[in-house]
């Protein structure tokens, strides 16, 4: 049996996880070495005009870990729009505002559908499945805008995030919303549908607007694994930025984002990975492994889930090696 050195984790005195910072280094620079010589990086998401245009052969990897430090490999400070993964923040924020209101509006189901489908809305009434699919995030944003002024369409997400890197200088990429302005045809339908079934109370232009621009807003793996830490911390290691309720909600939404967080792959995911994580169609994955680190990757060229195929591949790695999947450390059995 290999002791406690070899394996990612072990356990310290009192119970905590504990981390060999040194081996993750190692295992962190070594994934990124790998993960450059590809020969195949995937496709780029077209459906955005603007993301189209984006070099695939790029990859990133950041580890934040419970003690504040970040391991990072790659093209750990290219900025990237999140996409999707600004889909989990909008979900935190309307959690601790509305508590398990929520889910009156918005279920927490996996799909088996297309994140965009017109026809799994039309079934269930204007009621998503979850609120990681897009009409689940136009609903969301619903409940974000109540109690604002038509005119004062804030950027909650932006907002929410700049608290926990603490730097409010969170760009948004605005080539990227002006590109889903006008090509977001799928999604206003969605939205119109929900609202035919009355599941939207606001404006669907004004939910578009603030949808729109919470998926722009643009990050490096380092800011992103950053503003994920809330969903790894232990009721034991809240702070100003995190309070016990927050890492209570965040035990909720990790479950969300395991079962439904990469689309139609989300049980390849698991099976690979073993951790709850987001996906957006940027490219980006947000990872968490509950009381230890968030792990944010960035690989442009997505698989045909659209997950981004080297940064799922990074993550099976990294999982695998520093024996990280939720479901149990393998080595040490
Ligand atoms: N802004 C994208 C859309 O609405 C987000 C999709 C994604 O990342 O899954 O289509």
């Amino acid at each position: 049996m290999l002791g406690p050195k070899e394996t990612g984790n072990f356990m310290a005195a009192n119970g905590k996880t504990d981390i060999d910072h040194e081996r993750l280094k190692k295992v962190v620079e070594g994934i990124a070495v790998e993960i450059r010589k590809a020969t195949e990086w995937g496709k780029a998401a077209d459906y955005i005009p603007e993301l189209a245009k984006i070099d695939t052969k790029q990859f990133g990897i950041a580890v934040l870990t419970r003690d504040g430090q970040t391991i990072a490999g790659g093209d750990a400070d290219t900025q990237f729009s999140i996409q999707s993964i600004s889909k989990v923040f909008a979900l935190a924020i309307a959690l601790k505002a509305k508590g398990e209101k929520v889910w009156k509006r918005v279920g927490k189901e996996p799909s088996g559908d297309p994140y965009n489908s017109i026809i799994d809305l039309e079934r269930h009434k204007g009621f998503p499945r979850n609120p990681f699919i897009n009409p689940g995030a136009l609903v969301v944003v619903d409940m974000l805008l109540e109690d604002r002024e038509r005119d004062d369409l804030p950027d909650t997400v932006r907002d929410f995030i700049g608290d926990m890197i603490g730097d409010h200088a969170i760009g948004i990429d605005e080539d990227v919303v002006k590109s889903e302005h006008i090509s977001g045809f799928t999604n206003k339908a969605l939205a119109n549908l929900a609202k035919s079934f009355g599941n939207l109370n606001h404006e669907v232009d004004d939910v578009m607007h603030v949808y729109v621009r919470q998926c722009a807003v643009a990050l490096s793996c380092r800011q992103l694994a950053a503003a994920g830490r809330f969903l790894m911390l232990d009721r034991e290691d809240i702070d100003d930025k995190v309070s016990k309720a927050d890492a209570e909600r965040a035990r909720r939404i990790n479950a969300v984002m395991l079962t439904c967080g990469q689309y139609d792959g989300s049980g390849d995911f698991a099976y690979r990975v073993g951790l709850p994580a987001k996906s957006g169609v940027g490219g980006g994955i947000l990872a968490v492994v509950p009381n230890t680190a968030t792990v944010a990757v960035w690989s442009p060229g997505l698989d045909d889930n659209g997950n981004s195929l080297l940064g799922t591949l990074a993550l099976e790695r990294l999982s695998q090696r520093m024996d990280w999947s939720i479901f149990g450390a393998v080595r040490r059995v």
